[in-house]
């Protein structure tokens, strides 16, 4: 594994790491980027089950604070999706006070199969 595969807050490697969306580096661990993810609001929306579609209720909420899921993964702010679920999952991780994307860090290792923690 690159030498270059770790976490620059903790120093761990052989675990799923992320790095800025416009960048190599720096890579963060799931561990670390939750205790830096950025405070989200998303836009409420309801779901017409008869209708099957989705409205915007015009109020904005905190969205929860997330954890990283086995698969790298986090809850979406997008609101719901065709099935009507709440939120739709993604590996792109928002940190910082400037809301900075993160994303997989999979250009040498094979991400998926990395364990999260
Ligand atoms: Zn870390």
């Amino acid at each position: 594994m690159d030498e270059n595969y770790k976490c620059i807050f903790c120093g761990k490697t052989g675990v799923k790491l992320w790095h800025p969306m416009e960048d190599l580096s720096p890579k963060i661990c799931a561990k670390c980027a939750q205790e830096r993810q950025s405070a989200m609001m998303y836009n409420e929306y309801k779901w017409d089950k008869y209708k099957r579609e989705a409205h915007l209720t015009g109020r904005k909420l905190p969205l929860k604070k997330w954890e990283v899921n086995e698969d790298g993964e986090v809850p979406s702010y997008a609101g719901p999706n065709a099935e009507g679920e709440p939120f739709s999952y993604t590996t792109t991780l928002i940190l910082g006070s400037n809301h900075t994307a993160f994303v997989p860090a999979d250009e040498d290792v094979d991400w998926k199969v990395l364990p999260t923690n």
